[in-house]
């Protein structure tokens, strides 16, 4: 997934991810596991109990399924996400990323979690370099995990307060 700093309209603290590349890295074995929304609603209780806000609207950063807007703790989920069914490994993915930001506030960093990343998304984060590209990678790898939700509140009760 596309992951960069938006620097040219003042939405420094924003992370976007564009259309394709969620469709794209979704494992369709995952997917079908993914489509109740009850999992979708259990997750997102659960990041909003460690002080995130999830909204579903579309992104102020417009082609965009997810963001996760570091400053104001804020993740969006664009709607059009629970028509393609991709709801919950997009709430996984943006959930990852707030994980990041529990563990290092000041600039979101990979958590190192020894994850053998997948195949399948490597040409969404081997573009980038260094911590960025481990960002990424981390929040695909977690996405596409049969046991995604479980395994992300799992990260969350470690490194989020
Ligand atoms: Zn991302």
């Amino acid at each position: 997934m596309s992951l960069f700093k938006v620097r040219n309209k003042g939405l420094k603290n924003v992370f976007v991810h564009t259309l394709i590349m969620v469709l794209t890295i979704v494992n369709p074995s995952v997917t079908q596991t993914s489509l109740s929304s009850s999992e979708f609603e259990r997750l997102r209780q659960i990041v909003q109990k460690y002080g995130f806000s999830v909204i579903l609207k579309i992104p102020p950063q417009t082609g965009t399924y997810g963001m996760l807007d570091t400053k104001t703790r804020t993740i969006w989920i664009n709607p059009v996400v629970f028509e393609l069914r991709i709801a919950t490994p997009t709430l996984v993915h943006e959930t990852v990323h707030a994980v990041q930001q529990c563990a290092s506030p000041s600039q979101l960093k990979p958590l190192g979690l020894g994850l053998e990343y997948p195949k399948m998304a490597y040409p969404h984060f081997m573009r980038y370099t260094g911590d960025r590209r481990h960002i990424e990678a981390e929040a695909y790898t977690v996405q596409s995990r049969t046991d995604s939700v479980d395994y992300v509140i799992g990260l969350l009760a470690k490194y989020c307060r």
